[in-house]
C-alpha cells in the first residue's frame, strides 16, 4: 500500500463546491439533495426536465448543452434550448407511433447526437430507455432486447442490417425501428429525421412519478453473464448530487466523460450529472487515441476530466512527453473509475499533468458513485476515498447469521453499503432471486473486497472471485497488480490464482509491456525480482507470462475470470462483452 498522501492546497479549496467533508456529510439528507432539482408540479420528478427543461425555463437555454466532436475533428455545439426542442421533437415522435409510457426504447448507436437526443427524448415521453454498446454482436443484441423486452430500437442502417436483421424475427415485441440514417425506409423501417421534422418542438414533458422506470442498464459482464439493472427517475437526485460533489462540475465548466453511454458511466455521468448541472459537455465520436484526447483536453479548454484506469495507462504508455505538448491549464479536476486505480498512476498524473486522479468507485447496480475522492480531500494513491454524504459503507463478513460489519481498521471483507439512496437498482431484471440474494442483514453486498483504513478511506482488494488463497495468504489482485506495473517495462497486468498441490493456489500474472521493451527471460527476471522486493516471496507472482493485450470488456476491464478459465482448460462462460482478445 502507498505511504504517499497528495494534500490539498487553499486554492483547490477556494473552487470546492464541497468545502469539508465532515461538515457536508453530518449536514447532508437526501431530501436536502432534491431541493437542489425542480420537480415537476406534485412531487413528480422527470430525468430529462432536470437535465433540460429547467435550465431553459431559468433562463440559460442560450448555453451549450453538449459539443460533439466528430471523427474528423469538426465540431457542433448543441445549446440547451436546442436539445429542448430536439428532445421534445424526439418525444412527439414516439407519441405518434403509439409508443406509450413505460414501453422500452432501445439504442444501438456510435456517440452521435441522435444518441442523447434519443435518450432524453425517450425520458421525456416516460419511456424506460436501454443503450446498447455499438460493438455489440447479433447475440448480445439479442439477449439485451430480448430481456428488457425492448419495444422501440434507434440505429443506423448498417448496424440493424449487420445486428438486428439477422434475429428480427426472434424478437416479437420489438415493434419499431427508428433509423438516423432512414431516408426513404421500407415500410418497417421509419426515417427518425422526417418523424422528427413533422413532430411539433413543443412537448409537455410526462410527469413521471420518482419511482417510475427510467433506465435499465446491463452489467459489464466482467464476472459473469450480464445482469439489467433497474432504475428509477428519482436516481437524478444522486446523479445531480454525485456530480456536483465527487466531481466537483460547477455549471460554466467544459466537462468530458470519455465512457461511452452503451454502459452506465456514459449515461449517468456522460448524460445525465453533466446536464443536470448545468455544465457544457464533450463529446467525442472517435476512440482513444493518445494525441487526439490531449488536443481535446487543450483546444476545448476541458476544466474537469472523468475517464478510466485502461485509458490512463494508455495515456503512460504513450509517454508523458505528449502530454506537455499541450496547454492543459484549464484542467481543475481529474477523476476515474471502472477499476482498481493504481497508485501509480494517481502519482505519475501528479507528475505529468500536475495534478492528481481522483478515484471513485461505484456499480452499475449503484447507479451513481459511492466512494470518492473528493477535491476538498487529500488523496491517498491507491485508495477510493471516502463514502458519498448519505451513504453508509461497511466492510462485512458472511457469516451463517448473515453480514456482520468488521469495524477493525484494514480488516478484509466485502464491501457493503446500507440501501436507501435514490440511485440504487430497484431489481435485476427478471432475476429476483439473484436480487434478494444482494442483501443481508440491511446491507447491500456489493460482491467486491476491500479495507477501510483508521481515517476512514477505502482500499480496493479485488471481486470477491478474484482473491487469490495461497499457503495460508488471501491476496488480492490489485495489490499484485498496482506492484507489477511500477516496473518501467510494464503497462498492464492481470493477476489470477491457479490451483497448486502444496500452497492450494499460486500467484499467475500476465503482462503488457511499453513499447521499447523486449518480452525475454531477462526482462521476465528483473519483473519477478521486482516484486519480491516489493511484495515479498510469498504474495510476489511465482510465474510471470508475456502478452500483447489482457482481455478486456468494451468497457475497459481486464477479464481475469477469462484468464483463469482458459488456464484451467475450463469453459469461457458469457463472453458477450469481450473487447480485445489473444488467446
Ligand atoms: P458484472 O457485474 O457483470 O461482472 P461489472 O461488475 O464489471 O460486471 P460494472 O457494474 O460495470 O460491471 O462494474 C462495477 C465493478 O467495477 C465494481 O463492482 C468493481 O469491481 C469495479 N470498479 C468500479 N470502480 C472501481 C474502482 N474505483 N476501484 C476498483 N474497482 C472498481
Ligand atoms: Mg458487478
Amino acid at each position: 500500500m502507498s505511504q504517499d498522501v497528495i494534500g490539498k492546497s487553499a486554492q483547490d479549496l477556494a473552487q470546492a463546491n464541497m468545502q469539508d467533508y465532515a461538515t457536508e456529510s453530518a449536514s447532508f439528507s437526501w431530501d436536502k439533495a432534491r431541493e437542489l432539482l425542480d420537480g415537476l408540479p406534485g412531487g413528480k420528478l422527470n430525468i430529462a426536465y432536470e437535465a433540460v427543461d429547467r435550465h431553459v425555463n431559468n433562463g440559460g437555454g442560450d448555453k451549450t448543452a453538449f459539443r460533439l466532436i466528430a471523427k474528423d475533428e469538426s465540431t457542433t455545439d448543441i445549446s440547451y434550448r436546442d436539445l429542448m426542442h430536439l428532445t421534445n421533437r424526439f418525444a412527439n415522435a414516439l407519441q405518434s407511433l403509439g409508443v406509450e409510457k413505460g414501453d422500452r426504447v432501445y439504442s444501438l448507436l456510435g456517440r452521435v447526437p441522435q444518441l442523447y437526443i434519443a435518450v432524453l427524448g425517450t425520458l421525456k415521453a416516460g419511456c424506460v430507455f436501454s443503450p446498447l454498446f455499438s460493438a455489440f454482436g447479433p447475440e448480445p443484441v439479442k439477449a439485451r432486447l430480448e430481456i428488457g423486452g425492448g419495444n422501440v430500437l434507434v440505429t443506423t442502417r448498417l448496424l440493424y442490417k449487420r445486428k438486428v436483421a439477422p434475429i428480427r424475427d426472434q424478437l416479437p415485441e420489438l415493434k419499431r425501428i427508428l433509423l438516423i440514417d432512414g431516408e426513404d425506409a421500407d415500410q418497417d423501417l421509419l426515417d427518425l429525421a422526417k418523424l422528427m421534422d413533422a413532430a411539433s418542438e413543443d412537448f409537455e414533458v410526462v410527469a413521471t412519478d420518482p419511482e417510475d422506470l427510467a433506465l435499465l442498464h446491463f452489467t459489464s459482464g466482467t464476472t459473469g453473464k450480464p445482469k439489467g439493472a433497474m432504475h428509477v427517475h428519482q436516481a437524478v437526485v444522486a446523479h445531480h448530487y454525485t456530480g456536483r460533489t465527487a466531481l466537483d462540475l460547477h455549471p460554466d465548466d467544459v466537462f468530458w466523460c470519455t465512457a461511452d453511454p452503451g454502459w452506465v458511466t456514459g449515461t449517468s455521468y456522460g448524460i445525465i450529472a453533466p446536464l443536470t448541472n448545468c455544465v457544457t459537455m464533450i463529446i467525442d465520436e472517435a476512440e482513444f487515441d493518445a494525441e487526439r484526447w490531449y488536443r481535446i483536453l487543450a483546444n476545448h479548454k476541458v476544466n474537469v476530466w472523468y475517464t478510466a484506469p485502461t485509458a490512463i495507462r494508455m495515456l503512460m504508455k504513450a509517454g508523458g512527453d505528449l502530454a506537455k505538448k499541450e496547454d492543459l491549464s484549464n484542467l481543475r479536476f481529474m477523476a476515474s473509475v471502472g477499476e482498481p486505480l493504481n497508485p501509480e498512476a494517481v502519482l505519475w498524473s501528479v507528475d505529468v499533468l500536475g495534478k492528481p486522479f481522483h478515484d471513485n468507485w461505484w456499480q452499475t447496480e449503484t447507479g451513481g458513485i459511492m466512494i470518492a475522492n473528493y477535491a476538498c480531500m487529500d488523496v491517498k494513491p491507491g485508495s477510493m476515498g471516502k463514502p458519498m454524504p448519505g451513504i453508509e459503507a461497511g466492510i462485512v463478513e458472511r457469516t451463517e447469521n448473515g453480514a456482520q460489519e468488521v469495524t477493525k481498521p484494514m480488516a478484509l471483507g466485502e464491501l457493503a453499503l446500507r440501501p436507501g439512496w435514490p440511485s440504487m437498482m430497484r431489481g435485476y431484471l427478471h432475476e429476483e432471486e439473484r436480487y434478494k440474494k444482494a442483501f443481508s442483514n440491511g446491507w447491500y453486498l456489493s460482491g467486491d473486497l476491500a479495507m477501510r483504513d483508521s481515517d476512514g478511506y477505502f482500499w480496493f482488494v479485488g471481486r470477491s472471485d478474484d482473491v487469490i488463497k495461497s499457503a495460508g495468504h488471501l491476496i488480492g489482485p490489485f495489490e499484485v497488480e498496482s506492484a507489477l506495473i511500477e516496473h518501467e517495462a510494464v503497462a498492464e497486468a492481470a493477476v489470477i490464482g491457479v490451483p497448486d498441490e502444496t500452497a492450494g493456489e499460486i500467484v499467475k500474472a500476465f503482462v503488457a509491456l511499453k513499447p521499447g521493451f523486449t518480452a525475454d527471460e531477462d526482462l521476465r527476471l528483473s519483473i519477478v525480482g521486482h516484486a519480491r522486493k516489493r511484495l515479498g516471496p510469498a504474495v510476489a507472482p511465482k510465474e510471470i507470462v508475456f502478452r500483447d493485450n489482457l482481455p478486456k470488456t468494451r468497457s475497459g476491464k481486464i477479464m481475469r475470470r477469462l484468464l483463469k478459465a482458459r488456464e484451467l482448460g475450463l469453459p469461457e462462460g458469457d463472453i458477450s462483452t469481450l473487447e480485445s482478445d489473444e488467446k
